[in-house]
């Protein structure tokens, strides 16, 4: 059973829930929770496919000067960027939300609400995440709040599919500076995602002579055939449970259909494949590229003449890495969702933007999107057309992202940041 051990954050969080200021931003966000869902359905509507976010982008930016943020602006890779000055000598924070959704143009056709959720491809993952840091900005500022550290918030962009988390990579080049990375993008708010799992994707492509299926046999190698013994030896790899590793074949193209009497020139597959583990990781990709080579080996050698080339290209790549389960973040995050009535509990792994941060050392925490209490909630049809979200008590992800951020952040006059050097 996971325990706070650290005498130090639950003394400063104890001393941060007795403070007024802090009461009223918990309960301004409480009181903003309409508004907030509402904001988020005149989001959900601006459509954001990945590597096509500039419409949202704008709309949010717009949002983050109506509530005061200093110097919004595009960033790298087309992030939107704001800053909330600190009193100074606090830690540099980001907290951010994707601005991508996996869908078309053309996808979303409206917004329902009813029974306590909210229906539209996209409004979880992770419009939400925007119209929440809305909110958060709207309690800081209501309640007067001065954190010592620097804020930015930010929408980033290329997070999901071949993005690649690609607009996070360009903040975190961009801001050398950032000391600590709050990202929110996850179902169940009560989830505490603190480890980064490793995830490359890759395509291969297996090229030959091809020629007639009469005529040309046994001249040339084929193609397809070494491609699909590549499959067939990934299919029948082992990987542990435990760390949790992954691979999966997506696609798998070769021939047409006029040229179905034909030995094809060529076959190409993709694969992904994941781990927990760096060691695990690593013998997962030898196994495949060793599955690949040997395959086109046997199936060049089977004829003896014509050998088939091998090409491959990286679709995607996300480093990876984990955090002490026991630091100032991941405890803070867990007395901040049992204050909450949330039921925390720690996630292993993660393939969030908060991978990017970890990876390069900078404390960081990724955290959800809605109240999630039982079965039906947490149900919620991520990245297919009947997504919908949970919406019943809302505001309580909100308040959660307040106290995490005000832990990290420090508040001037009160306490510095939990995360210390
Ligand atoms: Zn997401």
């Amino acid at each position: 059973m996971y325990e706070v051990k650290s005498p130090k954050v639950r003394s400063q969080f104890e001393a941060m829930m007795k403070l007024e200021k802090v009461r009223k931003v918990l309960d301004f966000i409480k009181a903003d929770e309409r508004k907030s869902i509402d904001e988020l359905k005149e989001l959900v509507l601006i459509e954001a496919p990945t590597h096509h976010e500039e419409k949202r982008a704008a709309v949010f930016a717009q949002k983050l000067k109506d509530l005061g943020l200093e110097d919004v602006h595009t960033g790298r890779g087309g992030c939107v960027i704001g800053l909330r000055r600190g009193s100074g000598n606090g830690p540099k924070v980001v907290i951010e939300g994707h601005l991508d959704t996996v869908f078309p143009f053309g996808s979303v056709k409206g917004v329902e609400e009813r029974d306590g959720f909210l229906y539209a491809p996209g409004v979880g993952d992770d419009t939400r995440a925007l119209a929440m840091l809305l909110s958060l900005l709207r309690g800081l500022n209501a309640a007067n709040v001065k954190t010592t550290g620097d804020v930015y918030f930010v929408g980033t962009t290329r997070e999901e599919g071949t993005g690649a988390l690609g607009g996070m990579k360009d903040f975190l080049d961009e801001h050398p500076e950032i000391d600590i990375s709050l990202s929110v993008d996850s179902n169940d708010m009560s989830r505490i995602i603190y480890e980064a799992t490793l995830c490359q994707t890759w395509e291969f492509t297996f090229r030959g002579q091809g020629g007639h299926a009469w005529s040309a046999f046994g001249t040339v190698a084929q193609p397809v055939h070494a491609a699909a013994r590549a499959v067939a030896k990934i299919a029948a790899l082992e990987v542990p449970s435990s760390p949790k590793t992954t691979f999966a074949v997506s696609n798998f193209h070769a021939g047409n259909i006029s040229g179905v009497h034909a030995i094809a020139s060529e076959a190409s597959f993709i694969i992904n494949f994941r781990s927990n583990g760096a060691e695990e990781f690593a013998a997962v990709k030898k196994a495949v590229f060793d599955a690949v080579e040997t395959s086109a080996r046997e199936e060049s050698q089977k004829w003896g003449k014509n050998e088939i080339e091998v090409s491959s290209r990286i679709l995607c790549d996300i480093p990876g890495g984990t955090q002490d389960a026991h630091s100032p973040l991941v405890e803070t995050a867990w007395l901040s969702l049992s204050a909450l009535e949330a039921a925390p509990w720690l996630e292993e792994g993660g393939s969030t933007n908060a991978n990017i941060a970890i990876s390069k050392g900078i404390p960081a925490l990724c955290m959800g999107r809605a109240w999630a209490p039982d079965e039906n909630s947490k149900r919620v049809h991520n990245h297919s057309l009947d997504e919908k979200l949970h919406i019943v008590n809302a505001h309580k992800a909100v308040q959660h992202l307040a106290l995490v951020l005000l832990m990290a952040a420090g508040i001037d006059g009160e306490f510095g940041s939990i995360v210390t050097k």
